[in-house]
């Protein structure tokens, strides 16, 4: 059984940033993603604000446009219209999410599984050490626990 030190579920935004967050480290990270193309589908208006721009250095070629207002409509035609002094940055979402994923891929110390969906997990003891047992779509994999969680053997 393969062993890693942390999976994460999800290869979008937060979950390639937190990857990429934890790359300058010694763990071993497993990235889990259930589509085989990272960004896809395609389900964001890619709205975000100047603290998350600011906070991931987006890149000026991602983003396609700064807007002053927003409209928002439901489905009966009712808007209500927001402005203020945040100018919040439109941006590609497909590229956004495979940002990160780029800087990753080739650090030796993270592993994707694309077209790979987690089914479930239990805690249990494999060679006397606390773990979670992973199952996927396609294999069971041993995550380490730490000293400070809070799972009970
Ligand atoms: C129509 C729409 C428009 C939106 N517009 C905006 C906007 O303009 N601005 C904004 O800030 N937010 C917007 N959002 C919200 C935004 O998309 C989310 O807040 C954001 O994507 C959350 O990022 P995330 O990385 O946490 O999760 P997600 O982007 O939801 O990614 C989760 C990932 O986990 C994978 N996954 C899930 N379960 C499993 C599993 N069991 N095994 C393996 N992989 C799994 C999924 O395939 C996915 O890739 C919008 C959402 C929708 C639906």
């Amino acid at each position: 059984m393969e062993n890693f030190d942390i999976c994460i579920v999800g290869a979008s935004i937060a979950g390639n940033y937190l990857a990429y967050l934890l790359s300058k480290s010694d763990m071993k990270i497993l990235v889990l993603e259930e589509h085989k193309d990272i960004g896809l589908p395609f389900q964001c208006a890619g709205i975000i604000s100047q603290k998350l721009a600011q906070l991931i250095q987006l890149p000026e070629e991602i983003v396609l446009n700064r807007v002053n207002t927003a409209k928002l409509v439901n489905p009966l035609g009712n808007f209500i219209k927001l402005s203020g002094k945040e100018h919040p940055y439109i941006v590609d979402r497909i590229a956004l999410d495979r940002l990160f994923y780029e800087k990753n891929k080739n650090a030796t110390n993270i592993t994707y599984y694309l077209d790979e969906r987690l089914r479930s997990f239990k805690y249990g003891i494999e060679n006397g050490q606390k773990c979670v047992l992973i199952e996927t779509s396609k294999r069971f994999i041993n995550i380490k626990d730490f000293p400070m969680s809070s799972m009970v053997p």
